[in-house]
């Protein structure tokens, strides 16, 4: 075997982190994978409607790689979700319509999935319709159904793909920020980041919303510009009525593909985004708006039977689409400079073809740059969940605590998350080389998710991490560089960056 390819991988998120792992799939590569925050999976991988597009929006003949890579990835996921213990849902999706011009726009997707090749998708009406939906409003005309629909934590999806990379030999960096990609007589060399220089022969740019940014850097596509464009949502309580069985949503538009109702894989009613477009410097501009929010009700309303009232919100959040230029994913291997890949301006269905794009990835890197990719022998494929209380009988608890008694110990009551959980999330942050955080021990266990948000277990669960790691309390972050204790308020108003 000739000496090893060094490639860096820039963003852990869910694109970044599939490429780390499918490169650890073959011989001769040595992976590092580049985050700035202090855990995997805090940009805009985080904030999304978490759902598994089957494929039947994207138009082939707009956007080739999109739609191809929208359906390979809706099949690839339920291999991913398998091998990774990932929570998942596999309900299927009906596109509400509730006018007869709504109805001539949705009928396109009929073709689309034909054209696709996205099994199953048609037209239900009436009976049928309310057979599939139960809690669909009954002044809807009828829906497209496309019964490969899934959705997915998006958060536990990245951590659990990393975790893997990193049992397969990638190496993860957090809290290091890739200032600029370092090119010497036309060849990448590395990263030049806050923690210093990385060698690489091959820079992945999977930067997400600064994608364009990283590009420049390396003197690629400097008019290519990645403008946010802000999706706002409302989480319901689990105990909510009329909860829908499927995912349902409206007819999508030019910008986006419509306000969703779900229930989440954790069993909270998720309704969302919208969808507005920020100025290009507005890459941070995460907060809700009234306005907002009222459209995401209104909308909703034509979807539900019921919309539960606003009290039973328990958070409001908003994402931010990287959008490209005309809505074009950047996906490219340069040959000048040679060793440098876009993978840029990854919008919906981003989280979809993730995997479809990784293989994808190295397929373009195998062929820029005349690399074989053969096969490792002895790839672990696998990577376990972290075993949880969360419904489970008393019987299964009993035999649990029994074995390990911080079973028994409950640490968040709403979310029902023991002491053993919080450590096991833990030790997991460390052992990929993350950063400890509440917001890390949260999207793995969901301790701090539920109606009280952490009101009652944040403060437990910092005292965990500060034990676990023998750090002290002050220097525990809730998230992006809010400390837990250094401002007991944060800590107790639940003011996550
Ligand atoms: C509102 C909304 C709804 C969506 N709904 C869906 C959906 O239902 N289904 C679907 O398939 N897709 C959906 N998407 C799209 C999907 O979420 C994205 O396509 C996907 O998450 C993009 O992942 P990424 O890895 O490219 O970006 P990110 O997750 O943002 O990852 C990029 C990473 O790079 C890091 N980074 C950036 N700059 C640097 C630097 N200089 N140095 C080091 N690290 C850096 C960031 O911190 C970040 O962690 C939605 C998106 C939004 C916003």
């Amino acid at each position: 075997m000739g000496p090893l390819v060094k490639v860096a991988v820039v963003g852990a998120g869910v694109v970044g982190a599939s490429i780390a792992r499918v490169l650890t799939m073959y011989e001769g590569f040595e992976v590092v994978l580049v985050e700035r925050e202090p855990d995997v999976g805090w940009g805009v991988s985080k904030a999304n409607t978490s759902v598994i597009h089957p494929g039947h929006e994207e138009d082939p003949r707009q956007h080739p790689l999109r739609a191809k890579l929208c359906v390979e990835g809706n099949r690839l996921w339920r291999r991913w979700v398998r091998e990774l213990d990932i929570p998942a849902r596999w309900p299927g999706e009906l596109m509400v319509f509730a006018s007869p011009e709504e109805e001539r726009e949705a009928r396109k997707y009929v073709e689309l999935a034909k054209l696709n090749g996205v099994p199953g998708v048609r037209l239900v009406y009436g009976r049928e319709l309310l057979a599939l939906e139960p809690n669909v409003n009954p002044q809807a005309l009828g829906a497209v159904y496309a019964p490969t629909a899934g959705t997915v934590s998006p958060f536990e999806a990245v951590t659990a793909i990393v975790e893997n990379a990193v049992e397969n030999g990638a190496r993860l960096l957090v809290e290091t920020e890739v200032l600029r990609v370092r090119v010497e007589g036309g060849e990448v060399k590395g990263l030049e980041t806050t923690r210093g220089f990385v060698e690489a022969d091959i820079v992945v740019n999977a930067a997400g919303l600064w994608a364009d940014e990283v590009s420049r850097s390396a003197g690629v596509e400097p008019e290519f510009r990645i403008r946010p464009r802000r999706g706002e949502y409302l989480l319901f309580d689990e105990d909510v009525r009329g909860k829908p069985a499927r995912i349902l949503h409206t007819v999508p538009t030019p910008v986006t593909k419509g306000v969703y109702a779900l229930t989440t894989v954790h069993g909270n009613l998720l309704l969302g985004p919208t969808a507005e477009d920020l100025p290009p410097e507005a890459k941070d501009e995460t907060g809700t708006t009234r306005e907002g929010l009222g459209r995401v009700l209104s909308e909703a309303a034509k979807l539900l039977r019921e919309v539960p009232p606003p009290s039973k919100v328990i958070r409001t959040f908003a994402g931010l689409r990287p959008e490209p230029p005309g809505g074009e994913w950047l996906v490219k291997a340069y040959e000048d400079p040679w060793g440098f890949v876009n993978v840029a301006g990854i919008r919906s269905p981003g989280l979809t073809a993730a995997p479809a794009l990784a293989h994808h990835v190295a397929g373009l890197i195998s062929e820029a740059y005349g690399i074989e990719l053969r096969r490792k022998e002895g790839w672990n494929p696998r990577r376990v969940g972290i075993a949880r209380l969360a419904g489970k009988s008393l019987r299964e608890i009993d035999e649990m605590a029994r074995a390990n008694p911080d079973y028994g110990e409950i640490v968040c009551y709403c979310k029902m998350v023991s002491k053993a959980e919080v450590l096991e999330a833990i030790e997991r942050i460390r052992r990929i080389g993350a950063r400890p955080t509440i917001d890390g021990v949260k999207f793995r266990v969901q301790a701090g998710f539920g109606r009280c948000q952490g009101s009652f277990c944040r403060w437990r669960v910092a005292l965990l991490i500060a034990q676990a790691t023998g750090r002290p309390l002050h220097e525990v972050l809730v998230g992006r560089g809010a400390y837990a204790v250094g401002d007991v308020k944060v800590l107790l108003r639940g003011g996550a960056a």
